[in-house]
């Protein structure tokens, strides 16, 4: 028997409408590419996205195609989230940072109809034009004043096509299972793979981040968004302020450490959420500066995931910022949370060095993601916090397989995604990451967390940053070579390091080497780029080996 309950669609129009409604006034704040500073209000938002509807179908696109943006954070990218899927259209975010090989074959890959970018863009977009084939208009999003002197086809001002629309607009109603974004995964080995989420996946989500055992998204927060729009939905961060109308801080491409930190201050910041690269940013901007006092801000919660959350970085935020950091884990694929870290009642009052075991953990489940670890058959492992598999999940913000096919069946035999993660999971349902697979480093039958190797070398007082790889060994099959980038003017050599890892870790999982490096090379999401490294170090000679 049916319930006798309407059945609404959750559609992603309906997030822009009720903050128009109920939080007109609350402001928009965006640093745009162009420098100067904007405001304006979710009620102004609002406007813009049914201009930017009526836009699109002055342009002729058509329910399911796919509209293309190659931008930083801002109210004009924020418009065009709510204004392209609300149409019924696919809102395609393209990551800038990728190869121009890659934006080539991803544009192309989704037949993007239209290109909305940032004049920062303009040159790579005049370059990239002529491959474009099925790009019929290029829209800068910018005023008439700032518009690039490009030469692309049928090239269009953004404000210019948007205040010629009318800011009425009835956003049509239709299957939720409709799909509403595509985001490509950055692919560190071959192409890049579509993930194309729904308005009921996105809606769904967004209902689970606002949870206060989340992210507790509320109207009372300013939300700043480091986490780029053209990533993962900026982890639905927009989607969630919008359906509590909170008020949103958007940096645009300024996200060096002193940029961020004016933000915070000047505009009392109460959240915010990026990935760990980011941080390091912020706190060498507080090295350099140490008159500056955090604590004053009135940060109360910062979001980390994409990568592991350091010691270093946990305590800064407590101690500097007294701020409390909250860890995601997830991927594109997972829309993209599927753990978060928050503590328990039964944490309360356990020792600092205890609890500092638990924060530094990904997460716990959250309702809608059923996770599991399995051995190399497929066999569940038990969660008892020292087994370690590969994580699989499952849920209606899961990925059920690749845009237009791409890799084939992906789901295993119980419909679970696999994730590519080794982690353990705790009697108490936290989670751990042990590594990528493929980053995890075999040593004599046995596995070495390159995270955990990282984390304990990050928390030398020296170390910028750290990245941990495997190299061949005649004996061991592979051991650890850690790479060290030293803080300005900081001493750090092999021996120091050394020493400094054996209170810390397992004697078998101290590296072989250790080689003091300038930089390290990321992916275009700001992680270390560790295919790059094992290419590069794949001859080095580990003494005694
Ligand atoms: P890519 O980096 O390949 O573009 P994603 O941004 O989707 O793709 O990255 C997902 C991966 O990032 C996860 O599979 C995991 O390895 C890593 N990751 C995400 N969050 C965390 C975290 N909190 N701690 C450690 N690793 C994480």
């Amino acid at each position: 028997m049916h319930g006798l309950m309407q059945d609404r669609p959750l559609l992603i129009s309906s997030l822009i409408e009720h903050a128009a409604r109920f939080h007109p006034d609350t402001e928009i704040v965006s640093r745009l590419p162009e420098g100067s500073m904007h405001r304006t209000t979710w009620a102004g938002v609002a406007r813009r996205s049914r201009q930017v509807a009526n836009a699109l179908a002055k342009l002729g696109i058509q329910p399911g195609e796919r509209v293309g943006t190659l931008a930083w954070n801002s109210y004009r990218h924020l418009a065009l989230y709510f204004g392209v899927s609300g149409t019924g259209a696919v809102l395609h975010t393209v990551n800038p940072r990728l190869f121009p090989e890659q934006i080539d074959y991803i544009v192309n890959h989704a037949e993007d109809q239209v290109l909305f970018f940032d004049i920062t863009f303009a040159p790579l977009v005049e370059k990239l034009a002529p491959a474009l084939k099925t790009v019929k208009a290029f829209i800068a999003m910018t005023d008439r004043e700032h518009m690039p002197a490009i030469q692309v086809p049928n090239l269009l001002c953004f404000d210019e096509l948007m205040d010629q629309q009318s800011d009425q607009y009835t956003w049509p109603e239709f299957d939720e299972k409709n799909a509403s974004s595509l985001c490509y995964t950055s692919g560190t080995t071959g192409n890049p793979k579509g993930v194309l989420y729904s308005h009921r996946s996105t809606m769904l989500h967004t209902l689970m981040e606002l949870a206060p055992d989340t992210f507790g998204i509320a109207s009372t927060e300013t939300l700043m968004l480091i986490v780029p729009m053209f990533h993962a939905n900026a982890w639905g961060a927009p989607y969630a302020a919008a359906m509590v109308g909170a008020r949103l801080v958007l940096p645009g491409p300024h996200l060096d450490g002193q940029s961020v930190y004016q933000l915070m201050r000047d505009e009392r910041v109460t959240f915010s959420q990026g990935v760990p690269t980011v941080w390091m940013m912020l706190f060498q901007y507080l090295d350099q500066n140490p008159q500056l006092d955090p604590k004053g801000l009135g940060v109360k919660r910062i979001g980390i995931g994409g990568a592991a959350v350091s010691r270093a970085v946990l305590e800064r935020f407590e101690k500097q910022f007294g701020a409390e950091v909250v860890q995601g884990w997830g991927m594109t694929e997972t829309s993209p949370i599927g753990v978060i870290s928050k503590l328990l009642p039964k944490h309360a009052g356990m020792p600092e060095e205890e609890l500092v075991k638990v924060k530094l953990k990904q997460g716990r489940g959250v309702w809608g993601v059923d996770l599991k670890i399995v051995d190399a058959d497929g066999k569940a492992l038990p969660w008892d916090g020292v087994a370690y598999g590969h994580l699989h999940v499952r849920g209606p913000w899961i990925a059920s397989g690749y845009f237009r096919g791409e890799g084939g069946e992906v789901l295993d035999a119980e419909g679970y995604f696999p994730t590519g993660d080794v982690a353990t999971i705790d009697p108490d349902g936290f989670l751990q990451l042990v590594d990528r697979a493929k980053d995890v480093i075999k040593s004599g039958g046995e596995w070495i967390s390159s995270i955990d190797v990282e984390n304990a070398a990050m928390s030398h007082p020296g170390v910028a940053e750290a990245a941990v790889i495997g190299v061949s060994h005649p004996k061991w099959q592979e051991r650890p070579l850690l790479l060290v980038v030293p803080r300005a003017g900081a001493e750090v050599s092999k021996q120091s390091m050394l020493d400094h890892l054996s209170s810390r870790i397992a004697k078998w999982w101290l590296p072989d080497d250790v080689l003091l490096v300038d930089s390290l090379p990321h992916t275009a999401t700001g992680k270390l780029l560790k295919t790059k490294l094992r290419e590069q170090y794949r001859d080095h000679q580990l003494p005694g080996a």
